[in-house]
C-alpha cells in the first residue's frame, strides 16, 4: 500500500473533530504521490461527500477549466482541501475543524512535497499567511523556504460573480510560469526567473 493509500485510510476513520459524524465519505484529496503542483480548497461539498472526491461539483467543473487554461491536466495534479469532511448545509469550517484536520495536511505535504502550492480562497491561504487578504495577492506567488506558493480565488467566488471569472482565469494563465520558475529553482545550475511577487 502506497504512503497516501495508508493515509486516506487514516482519514476515514478520523473522529478528531465532529464532522465525520454528518458526512458520508471523507475526501482526502487525490492526485500522483509525485505531483509538482498540489491546489488546496476548503472543504468538501455536497457531491464531494457523495463520491468522497474533491471538486466534482460546480466548482470543480470550473477547476477544471481552469486548469487547462494553465496547460495542466487534473491527473497530473494533486486536488485537497483545508477540511477532509464535509461541513454540513455547506457552512463554513470552524477554526476548530481547521485545525483538527490540519495534521493530515501536513502529512499529505510530507509525502507530496509539492513544488508549488496554489492555495484556493481563504481558508487555504489563511493557512500559510494568515491576516493577508486575497483581493491583495491573487495572482501572485510567493518563494518560502523550498516551495512557491500561488493564492487564488476560489473558483466558486468565479461562478457568482462573472467579473471576477475573468480575474481567476488571468491569475491561472501565469501558472506555467511560476511552475517553470519553481523547476529551475529546484536545478541550481540554472539562473532563477524574476517572480512577480507579492
Ligand atoms: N469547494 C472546495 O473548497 N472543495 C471542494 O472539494 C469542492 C468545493
Amino acid at each position: 500500500m502506497s504512503a497516501l493509500d495508508e493515509l486516506y485510510k487514516e482519514i476515514a476513520s478520523c473522529q478528531r473533530c465532529p464532522l465525520y459524524e454528518t458526512a458520508l465519505k471523507a475526501v482526502p484529496g487525490e492526485g500522483p504521490q509525485d505531483a509538482r503542483i498540489l491546489f488546496l480548497g476548503e472543504a468538501p461539498g455536497w457531491h464531494e461527500n457523495q463520491q468522497g472526491r474533491p471538486f466534482v461539483g460546480a466548482a470543480g467543473k470550473f477547476l477544471d477549466e481552469l486548469l487547462s487554461i494553465a496547460g495542466l491536466r487534473r491527473q497530473d495534479v494533486y486536488i485537497t482541501n483545508v477540511v477532509k469532511h464535509w461541513p454540513p448545509g455547506n457552512r463554513d469550517p470552524q477554526p476548530s475543524e481547521v485545525a483538527a484536520c490540519d495534521i493530515w495536511f501536513q502529512r499529505q505535504l510530507e509525502i507530496i512535497t509539492p513544488m508549488v502550492i496554489v492555495t484556493l480562497g481563504r481558508y487555504s491561504l489563511n493557512k500559510f499567511f494568515p491576516g493577508e487578504s486575497i483581493s491583495r495577492i491573487h495572482g501572485a506567488a510567493r518563494r518560502r523556504d523550498n516551495t512557491i506558493y500561488v493564492n487564488m480565488y476560489h473558483p466558486a467566488a468565479g461562478l457568482h460573480q462573472q467579473s471576477l471569472r475573468r480575474v481567476i482565469e488571468e491569475d491561472f494563465r501565469k501558472l506555467p510560469a511560476f511552475l517553470a520558475e519553481a523547476e529551475k529553482a529546484a536545478k541550481p545550475e540554472d539562473k532563477p526567473q524574476q517572480l512577480s511577487m507579492f
